[in-house]
């Protein structure tokens, strides 16, 4: 208090001081802000169907671009909710385009299987493995059962085709979505194209390439986290 009477307020010019934002401080407030504005009305229907303070899985946040650049990343979770199905999910738009596909990829060429379109996932969503509560809104054991990175060859998700390759740890090769052409929008079909690949066993589907547990381990485990060093 002494040395404020002799000194007076040091602070007092900073309230009349207008300062200047660097230029890649203001560009990178700027882009924030579109974020939000863009991309939180992706995740809505994400959103509407969970509680967050009862489910494990992760709530919507800002969404933010692959370190990969034009690499893209994408999951395959096996999720034994009221029917077992693997949930295929692309990083695209800054979400994480989703179809459950209830019997899992097929592996030889011209195999095709069902895609049920289903709500964007938020990017953190990527490595979830864990419990969803029961009576919560997909409520079950979800593994991750295959991550890594896509290269779109062809096509583009709102025309309902897209040509890709996957290099993940079970899944590389080429695959196809296509929507199919009816009146419910969220029928897709993805198909194996350009060759087949190697066959998963019994033992390796049943395994997380994060952790390396079986759908019983995760379960028993009941951890419900989501490692965030992805
Ligand atoms: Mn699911």
């Amino acid at each position: 208090m002494r040395r404020l009477e002799e000194t007076g307020d040091t602070f007092f010019p900073l309230r009349s001081l207008s300062q200047k934002l660097p230029q890649e401080i203001l560009e990178a407030l700027s882009s924030q802000a579109r974020g939000r504005t863009v991309n939180a009305p992706a995740l809505e229907t994400y959103r509407r169907k969970r509680d967050f303070s009862k489910t494990t899985e992760p709530a919507p946040a800002l969404p933010r671009s692959s370190s990969q650049g034009s690499r893209r990343r994408f999951v395959i979770q096996k999720h034994n909710a009221s029917h077992l199905h693997y949930d295929f999910r692309l990083e695209m738009h800054g979400v994480l385009k989703s179809w459950a596909v209830p019997k899992g990829p097929p592996v030889k060429e011209d195999e095709r299987r069902l895609a049920m379109a289903t709500e964007d996932h938020p990017i953190e969503y990527l490595d979830f493995e864990g419990i969803i509560p029961k009576g919560q809104y997909g409520g079950g054991t979800v593994m991750v059962w295959d991550i890594g990175t896509y290269d779109l060859a062809e096509g583009n998700y709102y025309r309902g085709y897209l040509r890709f390759f996957l290099n993940g740890a079970k899944l590389k090769g080429e695959w196809t979505l296509t929507r199919l052409p009816s009146d419910e929008r969220q029928k897709w079909q993805l198909l194996k194209t350009n060759g087949n690949t190697r066959t998963i066993s019994r033992k390796r589907d049943d395994q997380s390439v994060l952790s390396n547990r079986t759908m019983k381990q995760i379960e028993k485990d009941a951890d419900a986290q989501w490692n965030s060093n992805r």
